[in-house]
């Protein structure tokens, strides 16, 4: 507030302009000329004020921050990219290889396993524990590796946003 009242008597008139950081109204005193620099009372920005016949315009005076932070949100984006699609390859390696393990037991009993008794049952109601506590563990991982894999996706959608913000922000005060 103090930042937005700090009108002098030098400014015959005020006038006002977004600050292309934080969108907020900046006053701007007619003692600012064209090339003038001020800072964005609300976010603190740099700005460079830009008069052209009437109308007026602030710039972010430095884009070398915004500029680092979008490089660092790249980078960050990349390295979440490279992680998915690791979790992807491998949640593929590991449905595969559940499904080729119960063929396997399927086969085995059905060719060698002909004939029906106690020792057959016992086998039976074994491999149907086992495949059951296999089941749940892959359902267990598959939910995990789901779930891992849509907070990554996630997460990426929303670093790509606040990199579109950025470059957005960075071309603005470009031109
Ligand atoms: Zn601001």
């Amino acid at each position: 507030m103090a930042q937005k009242s700090k009108l002098v008597q030098t400014d015959k008139f005020v006038t006002h302009a977004h600050c292309p950081n934080c969108k907020d109204k900046v006053e701007v005193g007619s003692r600012y000329a064209h090339g003038d620099q001020m800072q964005c009372g609300n976010c603190s920005a740099g700005l460079k004020v830009v008069r052209q016949g009437n109308s007026l315009r602030l710039l972010i005076a430095d884009l070398t921050p915004l500029r680092e932070e979008l490089k660092a949100l790249n980078k960050r984006i990349f390295d979440v990219d490279a992680e998915l699609a690791r979790a992807k390859a491998s949640f593929g390696i590991g449905v595969n290889g559940f499904g080729v393990g119960v063929l396997y037991v399927l086969v085995k009993v059905a060719l060698e396993e002909q004939v029906i008794d106690r020792t057959m049952i016992a086998i039976a109601v074994l491999i149907s524990l086992v495949v059951g506590v296999l089941l749940e563990g892959a359902n267990y991982l598959f939910l995990t590796k789901h779930r891992q894999m849509s907070e990554l996706a996630d997460e990426i959608a929303s670093l790509r946003v606040e990199a579109k913000g950025l470059q957005q922000k960075i071309k603005e005060s470009s031109r």
